[in-house]
């Protein structure tokens, strides 16, 4: 296996990995979802990954799984959360915002570890694609899936790794951090919006500085680090592609043009792979 440095850099950031009980996650078997399911919902406490589809979308989530362990990268995190001594992993899937997905319901022990989160996938995943402005990476692939050199399968397993990014970055910020952003943004909104816009208000300013960043710098920060994650699935899965590079420029154009902040977080994944596969990132 090609267990690159950035694999395992993701994979430290998630958690200290302790010992560890092996969950075989990947039985697909369909006859024993409904007994599979009815364990999730009673042992949505205990360590490990929980999958809760709905019936009527257990083929398609088995087919973006598939899609998303393909790839060593995939695989590795999917393997990290399936093993973990102490964070349930919720995956679900919902007929609501459909082409969208996202995370939550994080919980944390005594000792400040994250013990509890949930990945809710939109039904039609293998559809749709946001915004260049925050997602530079799935916003990539559009291109690529209208001239069917991808599948929509490729699509969805990019915004489950988007997904399993925001559940890494949060496994490492501090639980206070996280309830002081939740409890100050919408204080900081409800005066943004009261004082004419002004981001230089005072109040504003120390808000900000409590609580990482303004509102907006916050978002698109967990956002970035998603998308971070789903590159370097990406990356993994079209390697041997022709259009490999072609697809790495048009992230690089969004990134460039959008997210230059960031930039540094975009590059080192593309650059990982030793000078052939940089496409021009530097
Ligand atoms: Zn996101």
């Amino acid at each position: 296996m090609r267990a690159t440095r950035m694999i395992w850099m993701f994979v430290a950031l998630a958690a200290s990995l302790g010992s560890v009980n092996y969950i075989a996650a990947q039985k697909a078997d369909a006859t024993r979802n409904s007994e599979r399911d009815r364990f999730a919902v009673n042992e949505s406490e205990t360590a490990g990954i929980h999958e809760v589809i709905p019936k009527k979308y257990e083929r398609r989530y088995q087919e973006w799984k598939t899609e998303f362990l393909s790839t060593d990268i995939g695989r590795a995190q999917w393997d990290m959360y399936a093993k973990h001594p102490r964070l349930a992993l919720t995956i679900t899937i919902s007929g609501s915002n459909s082409k969208g997905a996202g995370s939550g319901k994080y919980k944390w022990n005594d000792a400040g570890e994250l013990v509890a989160a949930t990945i809710t996938l939109g039904s039609q995943i293998d559809r749709g694609f946001p915004s260049s402005v925050y997602y530079p990476v799935m916003n990539a692939l559009e291109p690529f899936e209208s001239t069917k050199l991808i599948g929509g399968s490729v699509l969805a397993a990019t915004k489950l790794a988007h997904e399993f990014g925001h559940v890494m970055r949060i496994s490492s910020t501090p639980q206070s951090l996280y309830n002081l952003q939740v409890q100050m943004v919408p204080a900081y909104n409800k005066i943004f919006l009261s004082n004419g816009h002004n981001v230089n208000d005072p109040q504003l300013v120390e808000m900000a500085k409590k609580m990482g960043g303004n509102p907006v710098e916050i978002w698109e920060d967990r956002e970035y680090w998603g998308e971070a994650n789903a590159m370097l699935f990406l990356k993994d899965r079209v390697e041997r592609e022709k259009f490999h590079c072609r697809l790495f420029a048009r992230i690089k154009q969004a990134v460039e043009e959008y997210a230059k902040d960031y930039e540094q977080r975009f590059a080192e994944i593309a650059k990982e792979q030793g000078a052939i596969y940089t496409c021009g990132w530097r």
